[in-house]
């Protein structure tokens, strides 16, 4: 990736159709950069339409992600809820990789009580198994871990970096309003740096020119996230974080997962785009 690019989380809200192929042509017309396709109820794209959809995105000019199913647990109790999971990672990777699109981000897993430790070794045995399928499949879509908002859910930062050295073809989905609502900290140009060292430290400078990166606005609690909220609803300090991303030249995907997407978005982009003239 040459630059950091701005899209949004599913469809825009004024897409004129609510397909992917609409949605790609308004983020076309928007003047924005990428999109994330939503497959988090299922993927139910077949690949004739995948085909197309890849079309689309080339002939728009537009880089697409994918969002694997929410109904994935890694450190599920019942062997059959790990496999159905490494089959909804497997399907999404499949579909995403005939769309062009060159990432998919996932939810690794529930703790269910167990200990971050017990559950690393299962994310990692089971994840690990459905890398070896795609490898076989010569599949070199990037999977990427999302770093999650509640404390119930596996995905701290270090957890997802861990997967990322250990694992060949993993990479962080760096989502900082999830990380923001996880810890009550990380919501400054300090501490929005401090990250990007620390991936740059783990995975090399690679990783910051080849980055995935969800955000939004956010509510959270005690137990983490609560729920996502547009920017400006919001105080997650989005002109510091992208000031971070520029001065670390962070280079990929960032998806706006607001609820109002296309504009918080553009907000993104513009803001960014004016940051970068200041230099
Ligand atoms: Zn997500």
């Amino acid at each position: 990736m040459d630059r950091l690019l701005f899209g949004t989380g599913g469809i825009p809200h004024s897409a004129k159709t609510k397909s992917t192929i609409g949605g790609i042509e308004r983020i076309a017309e928007l003047g924005l950069g990428c999109m994330e396709i939503e497959f988090v109820q299922g993927v139910k794209m077949g690949e004739a339409g995948a085909h197309l959809v890849a079309e689309t995105a080339t002939k728009e000019g537009v880089k697409l992600s994918a969002h694997a199913p929410y109904f994935i647990n890694l450190n599920a109790r019942e062997p059959e809820k790990i496999r159905a999971s490494q089959d909804r990672i497997l399907q999404t990777a499949r579909i995403a990789a005939i769309c062009g699109a060159e990432s998919i981000v996932f939810h690794p897993a529930f703790y269910l009580g167990d200990s971050p430790e017990k559950a690393y070794n299962m994310v990692k045995q089971y994840l690990g198994e459905t890398l070896r399928q795609l490898k076989r499949e010569n599949n070199r879509v990037w999977i990427r871990p999302e770093i999650m908002g509640k404390v119930s859910q596996f995905g701290a930062l270090e957890e997802v970096l861990n997967l990322s050295t250990e694992l060949e073809r993993v990479a962080p989905c760096m989502d900082f309003a999830h990380w923001y609502a996880r810890t009550g900290r990380f919501n400054s140009y300090q501490e929005f740096t401090s990250i990007l060292l620390q991936i740059k430290e783990r995975l090399g400078r690679g990783a910051l020119d080849n980055m995935h990166i969800h955000v939004s606005g956010i509510a959270y609690g005690k137990k983490g996230e609560t729920k996502h909220l547009n920017l400006k609803e919001s105080d997650l300090q989005y002109i510091e974080l992208l000031k971070a991303l520029k001065d670390y030249d962070v280079k990929g995907l960032v998806i706006c997962e607001s609820p109002n997407l296309e504009e918080d978005a553009l907000l993104l982009q513009t803001t960014y785009n004016a940051l970068l003239k200041t230099d």
